[in-house]
């Protein structure tokens, strides 16, 4: 609420700084409509403190028992001699590793949600990455993801059980499900985090902010569970503990077959030509503006094929129509973490640097010294991508000749 004492001397002084355009000078006096956003700024140039705004104290709720930090895994399909299968995505154990810290810190459990049409023993993956738990939905109406389902039955858990924090991956399937748990709950969440820890009892969310030249902590206070996504390739891996197993327990959950709304007709895997996931290659080597066309990018595909590498694109490289966005890398693409990044006349603006910083070799080709992508990279060849690609996939065959 917001007031006007009679201190107020009509020196109009609060009328412009408003940029609600909320105060109107009445009888030489300060009043406020209803435009006001309560946002304070007329009370700080008030010379007679005559502004005052009374906020409501948010009522200080009672969390005690909300405990757990919960991690949602994701599954992907692949084939087993011939036969299809599920498998945990890597970025599930990235998580747990990551959750096993929180989990530690708080003195709390660390358990795994794992939906699926069949169990296939991924208590023992789990718990080797550090899940005490794994809380387990088995109907063969989870073969595949959809988000009424899912996020139906995730509601259900998290009000049975009453996690303190939930994580989920920033993947296509973790960005669709998280959300909409959250508006249903009512809490709060965090995208794309880079950074966990806890801070005052409470999960300290770390993010990169303003396309990346600040970091914004956020913490949620008011809310269970905190709950943040974090992609795949931002956190690291624990040393898994052969052995350890995550105690299994099963939940019934009557799902309802008219929750779903989306009959799945075919699926259609868009990874590159070599069959990995950009997220998941271990070599890449990736193309910016500097390739100049579309037919001298597609060079790159040749150097891809000798190296068993998956082609990454830029930006600009997208936007030119060098490649498809899934092979985009970096903040609004994909992160990834290979053990080998070839980056071939890419700039290295930070959006492009945040997603691909952390692989462990990061080689560059740029014919501009001065270009930012060196300060990031182990090796810096300066020259025309043009002229060295051409040798480098000659010398390669000839090496794989010899
Ligand atoms: P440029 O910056 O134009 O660089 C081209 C480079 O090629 C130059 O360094 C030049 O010296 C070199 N070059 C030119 N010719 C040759 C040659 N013959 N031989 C060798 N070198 C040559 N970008 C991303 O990549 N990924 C993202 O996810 C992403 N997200 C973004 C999100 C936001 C909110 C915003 C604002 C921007 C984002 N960007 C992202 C865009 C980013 O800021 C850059 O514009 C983009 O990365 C530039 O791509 P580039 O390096 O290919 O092109
Ligand atoms: Fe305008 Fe903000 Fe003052 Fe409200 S609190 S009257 S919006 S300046
Ligand atoms: Fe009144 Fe204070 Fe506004 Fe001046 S700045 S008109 S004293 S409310």
């Amino acid at each position: 609420m917001i007031n006007v004492s009679k201190k107020c001397i009509g020196c109009e002084k609060c009328v412009p700084i408003c940029p609600f355009a909320a105060i109107q000078m009445i009888d030489k006096k300060a009043v406020i409509n209803e435009a006001c956003t309560l946002c304070g700024a007329c009370v700080q140039v008030c010379p007679v403190d005559a502004i005052e705004i009374t906020r409501e104290e948010t009522a200080i709720k009672d969390f005690s028992s909300y405990r757990g930090v919960w991690v949602f895994t994701e599954l992907e399909d692949f084939h087993e001699k011939n036969k299809p299968s599920k498998k945990l995505r890597r970025v599930a154990f990235e998580l747990l590793s990551e959750g096993r810290k929180l989990a530690d810190e708080l003195n709390e459990e660390l358990c795994a949600v794992v939906l699926t049409d069949k169990n296939h023993a991924f208590e023992k993956e789990l718990g080797a990455y550090g899940a005490d738990k794994m809380y387990l939905v088995e109907n063969p109406e989870l073969a595949d993801y959809d988000t009424d389902v899912f996020s139906t039955i995730l509601i259900s858990l998290i009000n049975r059980h009453k996690p303190s924090i939930a994580l989920y991956p920033a993947t296509i399937m973790g960005r669709d499900l998280a959300p909409r748990v959250a508006a249903s709950l009512y809490v709060g969440l965090t995208a794309d985090c880079t950074g966990l820890s806890i801070k005052d009892g409470l999960l300290l969310q770390s993010r990169p902010a303003f396309g990346g030249n600040i970091m914004a902590d956020i913490l949620s206070p008011n809310s269970r569970p905190q709950m943040a996504t974090v992609r795949p390739n931002v956190m690291k891996l624990i040393e898994p503990v052969p052995g350890k197993q995550a105690v299994v327990v099963k939940e019934e959950i009557k799902i309802d077959k008219n929750l779903r709304r989306v009959k799945v007709l075919e699926r259609k895997i868009t990874h590159d030509k070599a069959g990995a996931r950009i997220e998941d290659a271990k070599i890449i080597v990736s193309g910016g503006r500097g390739m100049k066309t579309r037919d001298k990018y597609k060079y790159l595909e040749e150097l891809c094929r000798i190296l068993g590498a998956s082609l990454g694109a830029s930006r600009a490289a997208v936007d030119m129509g060098f490649n498809e966005k899934s092979h985009q890398v970096g903040q609004s693409g994909t992160t990834v973490s290979p053990k080998l990044y070839l980056a071939c006349g890419i700039s290295g603006a930070v959006q492009h640097i945040v997603g691909m910083r952390s692989s462990d070799v990061i080689v560059s080709i740029n014919k501009d010294p001065n270009a930012p992508i060196f300060n990031v990279s182990k090796y810096g060849i300066v020259g025309d991508v043009h002229e060295i690609i051409p040798k480098l996939t000659q010398a390669l065959k000839n090496r794989l000749k010899a």
